[in-house]
């Protein structure tokens, strides 16, 4: 299922649920973890990214902190390829390379190991659950190039249509889900 259908669209969409005013009023916080135990969702949504990145000759999966590291890592071991964690500052062990961004309901810093990707010229996907701003995706590109590896696409499993977060990031973005 390469190009998604209507069904497993409705399928997806009708599993993410709603919150009001969490975690600052005024926001509408996209839950994701009504599509993790729901094993039919997370099933159609992971045949579909599995379908879609199958041709891509990726190398690694990346992951942002922390809900990209569970689409990520299934996706990862789904293409038989390793999985890389984009993390909140100040949680990886070894040296890191960091990146300070505002997204849309504060600021933040992430940080990779700066031996993460050891092949050489690797072809990264860089994932997570939502782009709203785009802060954190242009942030999670920005890392994966300064410790030298390609991100040849962001793929997100809902995108904020109106808040136009993929201008401006530096690679493919393809989100499956729009909101308008
Ligand atoms: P941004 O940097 O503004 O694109 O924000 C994206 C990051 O914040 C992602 O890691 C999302 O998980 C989280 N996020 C931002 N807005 C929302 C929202 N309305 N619902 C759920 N997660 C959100």
């Amino acid at each position: 299922m390469k190009i998604l259908t209507k069904e497993s669209r409705e399928i997806i969409e009708s599993s993410i649920r709603d919150i009001p005013d969490f975690p600052k009023k005024g926001i509408i916080f996209k839950d994701i973890t009504t599509i993790l135990n729901n094993p039919t969702a997370l099933k159609t949504l992971m045949n579909h990214l599995e379908e879609r990145y199958r041709e891509y000759n990726l190398d690694y999966v990346a992951g942002i902190d922390a809900r990209g590291f569970i689409f990520g890592s299934i996706l990862a071991d789904r293409l038989n390829i390793g999985f890389v964690p984009v993390r909140k500052k100040g949680k990886l062990p070894y040296t890191t390379v960091c990146e300070k961004y505002e997204m849309e309901y504060g600021f933040d810093e992430v940080e990779v190991h700066i031996d993460a990707f050891p092949k050489e010229n690797a072809r990264v996907l860089l994932i997570d659950d939502l782009i709203a701003t785009g802060g954190t995706a242009k942030a999670g590109v920005s890392l994966i190039k300064k410790v030298g590896a390609n991100c040849v696409e962001a793929c997100f499993i809902l995108e904020l249509d109106f808040l136009n977060g993929k201008d401006g990031i530096d690679t493919e973005v393809y989100s499956v889900i729009h909101i308008d």
